[in-house]
């Protein structure tokens, strides 16, 4: 099957689902007007944090037009203190084909606000976050994408240093709050792209090494990006 056809499988199970409007692009650069056609120029966005996102550049453009929302919190305020947001722009950690949305979180902040809050949640699906089922989508993000994300992170956690899952009892543990959501809950709207392309962190131990070794690399741009801002951020220095 192709990375297209998988992607036209799953749009076509997400709308059964209840997800409207799903939208497949070839070149994921394409998903770029349609996100921002969807966000009203003074929405004000929530912070979740996705690679995928930042490999857009739809941050940068969001700041740029001048939607609020889009920088850390200030040092010391914390999130129950911050205003609500409209829109909450993120990826998720894998979609399986019948269309199901499936996301493990360390603080929970960005699967919560996917299930329920915000006024639009908007989702940008690369073709490397589709897998066959639920089964295959929580053994992939717990047993691979985690341990190397933590890696990735600098936490302190085993797998930060193994490259394989314990189901550790860390202080740092980044694998704390798994969702899936099955059809659209009432009362929220979501918006989907689906690329034709790799977007952020996902992948099968099976692919070529060439494949993953693009995904990880350019997975390693955006986390240092992240840490600089975090780091800005803490020292409360203006841009
Ligand atoms: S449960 Fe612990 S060891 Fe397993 S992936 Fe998560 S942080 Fe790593």
């Amino acid at each position: 099957m192709t990375e297209r056809e998988k992607l036209e499988i799953a749009a076509a199970a997400l709308r059964h689902n209840g997800f409207d409007p799903v939208i497949c692009v070839e070149k994921a650069q394409s998903a770029v007007s349609v996100i921002l056609d969807w966000i009203e120029p003074d929405a004000s966005l929530e912070m979740a944090g996705s690679v995928s996102v930042g490999q857009l550049g739809l941050l940068d453009l969001l700041r740029a037009r001048g939607n609020p929302g889009l920088d850390f919190p200030a040092p010391g305020e914390d999130a129950g203190g911050r205003e609500r947001r409209d829109v909450l722009l993120v990826s998720a950690n894998a979609l399986t084909l019948d269309g199901k949305i499936v996301n493990i979180d360390g603080m929970g902040n960005r699967v919560a606000a996917m299930a329920h809050g915000m006024r639009r949640v908007i989702l940008l699906i690369g073709a490397n976050k589709i897998v066959a089922d639920v089964d295959e989508a929580l053994d992939r993000v717990q047993h691979v994408i985690a341990p190397y994300h933590a890696k990735c992170l600098g936490v302190d956690t085993p797998c930060a240093r193994t490259g394989t899952c314990s189901d550790c009892s860390s202080r740092e543990r980044i694998c704390n709050v798994t969702t899936i959501i099955s059809r659209r809950p009432p009362g929220a709207q979501f918006s989907i792209v689906l690329a034709a392309e790799d977007l952020g962190l996902g992948w099968d131990p099976a692919w070529p090494a060439e494949r993953i070794e693009r995904i990880q690399a350019a997975y390693r741009v955006e986390i240092d990006k992240f840490r600089a801002a975090l780091a800005q951020a803490r020292k409360g220095a203006p841009d």
